[in-house]
């Protein structure tokens, strides 16, 4: 059975954010594969619709035996179970998890774009992912996380958050 390596983000602006964190770190654990990298966790400003909470996003690596889009629907029952509701487009969430990239595949179906489209516009994507995986390069734009980050022209503010001790799969 293949092995992928998947990059992902989490996002949260909810509730006890640091609870939606680790609830995912875990979830992801049990369900989807092993966690083998995370990154600091960010504090950012929403992104899309403004008017909302701060967001905390933090990205991770994971092997898994899953295919793209086994893993995709795994990842949306996770979010279910935290309790998202899709009411607005880029709305308040209490957990969103998007697939970034996996192995340098280059996916376009309907349910799942790979790698994420917005990553290069989003510096809450760039940021964590480039401390995680510097060198990973893009498929298609032939960029690494590092270069992406230095084109990126996102100005909304981002900083990390340390106010959650360390999330990290050793932990969960
Ligand atoms: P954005 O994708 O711009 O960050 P969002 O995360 O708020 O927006 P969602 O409502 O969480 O969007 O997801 C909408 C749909 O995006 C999902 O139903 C899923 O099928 C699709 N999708 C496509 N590519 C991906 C991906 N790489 N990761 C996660 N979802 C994806
Ligand atoms: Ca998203
Ligand atoms: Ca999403």
């Amino acid at each position: 059975m293949p092995k992928y390596t998947a990059h992902l983000l989490l996002g949260t602006n909810m509730g006890n954010r640091c609870n939606y964190l680790h609830f995912a770190l875990k979830a992801i654990q049990e369900r989807a594969g092993c966690i083998y990298g995370v990154s600091p966790v960010y504090e950012t400003a929403a992104w899309g619709f403004t008017n909302q909470n701060d967001f905390l996003n933090q990205a991770l690596t994971l092997q898994t035996h899953r295919q793209p889009e086994e893993l995709l629907a795994v990842l949306q029952e996770i979010e279910q179970q935290a309790g998202r509701q899709r009411l607005v487009h880029w709305g308040p969430r209490t957990l969103d998890i998007d697939i970034i990239a996996i192995d340098d595949l280059v996916i376009e179906s309907e349910r799942l774009v790979v790698p994420h489209p917005a990553m290069r516009h989003r510096r809450f994507v760039l940021q964590p992912l480039a401390d995680l995986v510097p060198n990973w390069r893009h498929p298609v734009l032939g960029l690494t996380c590092e270069q992406m980050l230095t084109l990126c022209t996102d100005d909304k503010a981002i900083k990390k958050y340390d106010a959650c001790g360390i999330l990290d799969s050793k932990r969960i």
